[in-house]
C-alpha cells in the first residue's frame, strides 16, 4: 500500500471513492448510466463485508475481483437493460484494472487460473489517485463541452 496522509482509513476511503467516481464517469460518458457505473465501480469491494472466517476465495480481492464476477454482475444488470449492463460491466472491469496496478494485483482468471495479474503503476497511490480523478474530470468535462457544442444551446439536450 502506498503511503497515504491520514493512514489506512484515508487510503481505504480514497480507494473506494476513486473506484466509485471512475465507474460514475465511465457509466455516464459511455452509456448515460452514471449510477449503474458508480455501483459497478465499487461493487467488487463488497468483499470487505464478507466475514473473515470464510477465507479464500471470499477474502479481499478474491472471487469478487475476477472476470467471472464481472460477467455475473453485468449479466444480472442486463435484466434491467443493455446500457445498464454495459455500464456495470465496464465500471466493474475498471475496478479490476485499477486494482491490478497494485503490488497485490487481482486473480483475474480465477477459478481457471490462480495467477494474480499485476501492472505496477501504483493506481492507489496518492499520485495515481489524483491522476485517475483528473482523468475522470476531464472525461466528464469533455462530454459536457461536446454536448454543448453539438446543439449550440449549451443545455446538453
Ligand atoms: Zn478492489
Amino acid at each position: 500500500m502506498a503511503t497515504y496522509p491520514g493512514g489506512h482509513a484515508v487510503f481505504l476511503l480514497a480507494a473506494l471513492a476513486t473506484h466509485t467516481f471512475l465507474g460514475y464517469a465511465l457509466g455516464s460518458v459511455l452509456f448515460r448510466r452514471p449510477v449503474a457505473g458508480a455501483l459497478g465501480g465499487v461493487l467488487p469491494d463488497v468483499d470487505f463485508l464478507f466475514p473473515a472466517f470464510l477465507g479464500p476465495p471470499f477474502g479481499h480481492r478474491g472471487l469478487t475481483h475476477t472476470l467471472l464476477a464481472a460477467g455475473v454482475a453485468a449479466a444480472l444488470a442486463a435484466r434491467l437493460d443493455g446500457r445498464t449492463a454495459a455500464a456495470v460491466g465496464t465500471a466493474y472491469l475498471s475496478h479490476l484494472l485499477v486494482d491490478a496496478t497494485t503490488p497485490m494485483g487481482v486473480a483475474l482468471w480465477y477459478p481457471v487460473a490462480d495467477e494474480r495479474v499485476r501492472f505496477l503503476l501504483h493506481g492507489h497511490s496518492p499520485v495515481g489517485t489524483v491522476a485517475i480523478w483528473t482523468g475522470c474530470l476531464l472525461l466528464l468535462l469533455g462530454r459536457r463541452f461536446a454536448r454543448s457544442g453539438s446543439n449550440g444551446r449549451g443545455d446538453g439536450g
